[in-house]
Order: structure tokens, then sequence, then C-alpha cells
């Protein structure tokens, strides 16, 4: 049996908000069996899971949230728990987003195995992908299919020396999250950040938190952490937004030039068919047949 995993106790940190430019207080609790990953904003007493049925607004981040009581910018530490494996957690946040850190899941990734990581005693739940779904916007398409294990490709193409036709394939069962993904970092252009700026958004936005691109480089003095470091914070990005579908997947993603708002459609059309899944239990048998079956590896 593959075990369902929880924090072995509760660790927390502090940083600041990208859009607010607020410092916030993060906590991360363990939580029992089958109650997943939930989100409370501390500040205000409300509590909410962390699936797509909450999700408010995709526009420069994830929000979840019901009524006043959201937080923005959820898809980094979503990221870090799914490509960590960790099946049950409850996450406190002081403040209206949670705490931007480097930009990356690294940060995330460190604070977690920090707290370390237990089984528990019931068999890990997956939602395994049994039709082909797929969402598609002008030159945006993203789909879902069935496949042995998780696997992400994405592809970014945009009118950037650095960024054009650039298609990184991660299978998580043999790839390591960790090493692979988790230090890439948000990107951003110059005239975009000085745009946000203006409208009085990504406030707490620098250097020490995203990768700006001008025309024809990248901006941060210590240069790209990995060649296509773009590319793979994307995948980033949607291994976050797919984890909203409630249960680690069992399928294959592939997307071209989309972000949290198509990943949203797409994890809302899967759900809206019970045709297109089935929510099952991973067990011993289950593992020998596809190796780590959607589990991603803790590197
Ligand atoms: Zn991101």
């Amino acid at each position: 049996m593959i075990a369902q995993r929880t924090l072995d106790h509760s660790i927390r940190c502090s940083g600041i908000g990208l859009h607010s430019g607020r410092k916030i207080e993060l906590v991360l609790h363990p939580a029992e069996e089958d109650h997943g990953i939930t989100f409370a904003r501390s500040d205000l007493g409300v509590t909410f899971p962390a699936l797509a049925d909450r999700v408010t607004d995709t526009r420069l981040c994830t929000t979840i949230g019901v009524d006043e009581a959201q937080i923005s910018t959820v898809e980094h530490l979503l990221s870090a728990l799914a490509g960590l494996g960790v099946d049950n957690a409850h996450i406190e946040v002081s403040g209206p987003e949670v705490p931007i850190m480097d930009g990356s899941s690294a940060p995330f990734v460190f604070l977690i195995q920090c707290a370390g990581i237990r089984n528990q005693s019931k068999p890990k739940k997956v939602l395994r992908v049994l039709k082909r779904v797929a969402v598609e916007e002008g030159e945006k398409r993203c789909a879902l299919y069935p496949a042995a294990g998780f696997k992400i490709s994405y592809t970014l193409d945009y009118d950037h020396p650095l960024l054009r036709q650039r298609k990184v394939s991660v299978d998580f069962s043999r790839q390591a999250y960790t090493r692979e993904i988790s230090r890439a970092r948000t990107f951003g252009f110059l005239h975009e950040v000085e745009a946000l700026q203006k409208a009085g958004l990504a406030l707490g936005g620098s250097l020490e938190n995203a990768i700006v691109l001008d025309s024809h480089r990248v901006m941060n003095e210590g240069g790209l952490r990995y060649e296509d470091e773009c590319v793979r914070h994307k995948i980033l990005d949607t291994l976050g937004d797919l984890s909203l579908a409630g249960y680690p997947i069992v399928g294959a993603f592939e997307g071209e030039l989309t972000g949290h708002d198509m990943n949203h459609k797409l994890v809302t059309a899967l759900l809206a068919d019970p045709a297109n899944y089935r929510i099952e239990a991973l067990q011993a048998d289950t593992r020998a047949a596809e190796s780590l079956a959607g589990v991603p590896q803790q590197a």
C-alpha cells in the first residue's frame, strides 16, 4: 500500500505578499487522513478546502476563498505539497496572499522537509483520468489524458529570444520534483511589471522573487537557475493548479501557452463529468503495475 502522507509537525514562516507588499505569516499543520488540503485566513477565522470549486480569480495567480476571505498565489505552495506527495495539511495564512518567498516553490519544499513528512495508515487516493479532456482558446490549449503515472509537458512560445518554442516534459515517476522543478522562479517582462506596479499590483515584486526579462535578456544578476527556467516554472504552476482537483492525478497533461485560467477550466471540465475520471485507492498491486502511479517522487 502507498499511504497517505501529512506533515510530522507544524511549522511556520513569514514573507511578503507579491501583490500587497505586506508581511504575511504562514503556518503549515499536519491533518488527519482524508482531510485533504485546507486553507484558513487566520486573521478572519475562515477555513475552506483547496478545491477547484473554491477558485475565485485566475488572472495573475490562483486565488481561492469564500466571500471576503480570499487567499491569492496558492499555486506555489500547493505545487510543493503535491510535489512532495503530501495529501493532508491545514494551512493558516494571516493575510490575502501566500508569501511569494523567492518566486519558486523551493522555500516551501524546504519548510515541508523541515517539518518532516509522515506516512498515515490509510491508502493514498488518486484521481485516474479515464478519458481525454481538453480546453482550447485561440492559441492556448491544454489537455489531460489517460496515462500510467503522472506527466506534464508544456510548451512556451513567446515573441522573445529566450522564450521561443520551448518545450519541457517531466515524468514525475522518474524525475524528481525537488531537483527538476521546485527551484524555477516565476517570471515577468519588465514592461508588464511596470504596468502592474502602476496599477497598485506586484508591489512586493522585485528581482529577489522573480525573473525579470527586458526585450532581449534576463535582468537578474545571477542569471537563470535552469536554462529553461520559465517553462519549468509553468510546470510548477500547473502541478499546483491541478492539485485543486483534490487528489494526485494519474494521467498526462499537455499545455501550450496556458496559465492559471486555462488550468482551472481544464480541472473544472475534468470534474464536470464523472465518466472522465475515477477516484481509487493506491494498493500495492496498482503500484507494481505502473511504477509510482501519479505519486510524485520525494526526491
Ligand atoms: Zn507561478
